[in-house]
């Protein structure tokens, strides 16, 4: 099979069968992320434990790309580190913007697994947002679920 063909066949499975969807308690934070540029949307929670990523629950509709992105980010965030789920989605972003190198997917392969299928997607930059969506919304929710269960960690600002 040729890797062109058997990476779509990886995202059309994710936009077929999501992994992880449906919104989910408990959750510290939520974040509805819109792409209006196609019309993807996506409802995503986090739930930590410490500062690992114990659930990430998600609604969303759109292109199958979008779907697809966020369920193949639900795979590779599930028990990880909030700075290592975003160390990987700085990954899917480099992937994103190799405009169709292969090098770059070969190198980022172990870091992102299946979503490394959306390597074609970083030649098409009017479906780029559609695949950097979920990334976007995990990045925000992880920021505010951190707030939350760390409400006495100073900002910067204020001196007690
Ligand atoms: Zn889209």
């Amino acid at each position: 099979m040729q890797l062109q063909s058997m990476y779509q066949e990886i995202i059309l499975d994710h936009y077929r069968n999501p992994h992880g969807r449906g919104l989910r308690e408990p959750f510290e934070a939520e974040v509805h992320h819109v792409n209006p540029t196609c019309g993807d949307e996506v409802t995503l929670r986090v739930h930590l434990d410490g500062d690992t990523l114990a659930d990430v629950s998600y609604e969303g509709m759109g292109c199958s790309i979008s779907q697809a992105s966020v369920s193949a980010m639900y795979d590779l965030v599930i028990g990880k580190t909030v700075p290592e789920a975003l160390a990987v989605g700085e990954d899917f972003m480099t992937l994103m913007q190799s405009k169709g190198d292969t090098t770059v997917a070969d190198k980022l392969e172990d870091s992102l697994e299946d979503a490394v299928a959306f390597a074609g997607v970083s030649k098409y930059p009017a479906r780029i947002k559609c695949a950097l969506m979920s990334w976007m919304a995990l990045k925000d929710a992880s920021a505010r679920a951190l707030s939350v269960a760390h409400p006495t960690t100073p900002t910067g600002g204020s001196t007690a």
